[in-house]
This record gives C-alpha cells, sequence and structure tokens, in this order.
C-alpha cells in the first residue's frame, strides 16, 4: 500500500506508523466525565467502509496525516497533513 505523505509524495506504508482512529472526539481536558473518557480511550467502531484514520510519516518527515481509507480495499481516498484537517480532527 503506498500513502502519499502531502511533504514527501508517495511512500510505502513500511515507512508510516497508524497513530489511531480519527473519528474520536476528546473530552475537554477538564472533564471529570469518567464514562465520557471511557468511551474516547476504549470504544472503537470496526466499519467496512470508508475509515478517518491518522497516520505519522515516521520513516520521513514525521508529519502526523489525516487519510480516509476503505478497509475493505485499502483504497485511499483522501490525505492531509493535520494541520490542515480542520477542527475536530484525530482529536
Ligand atoms: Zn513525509
Amino acid at each position: 500500500m503506498l500513502i502519499t505523505c502531502p511533504y514527501c509524495g508517495p511512500r510505502d506504508v513500511s515507512e508510516f506508523t497508524y497513530q489511531g482512529d480519527g473519528n474520536r472526539t476528546r473530552p475537554d481536558p477538564d472533564s471529570t466525565d469518567l464514562g465520557a473518557w471511557n468511551r474516547y480511550v476504549y470504544d472503537r467502531v470496526n466499519i467496512a467502509g470508508e475509515h478517518n484514520e491518522i497516520w505519522q510519516h515516521s520513516g520521513g518527515c514525521r508529519m502526523h496525516i489525516a487519510i480516509t481509507r476503505s478497509t475493505t480495499t485499502h483504497k485511499i481516498s483522501s490525505v492531509r497533513a493535520m494541520r490542515d484537517a480542520g477542527p475536530g480532527a484525530g482529536q
């Protein structure tokens, strides 16, 4: 699988590290709602289809990138730098 890093261009997936689900919304850091923190840390959705993910180009420029990838075909439909992904992306 190739991932196109916004800075380096197309690179083999072995240069990247999966950093997690890009769909989660992090609770307010001051929140004491243990249920919200528990859901943030442990709840995962295992979908078949388009999935938002966070990867890091750990073997290259070390940029964190937001990817939309099909979990059934591995086709990547969107790649953008986390700093450009907008509010709420990858929290
Ligand atoms: Zn890179």
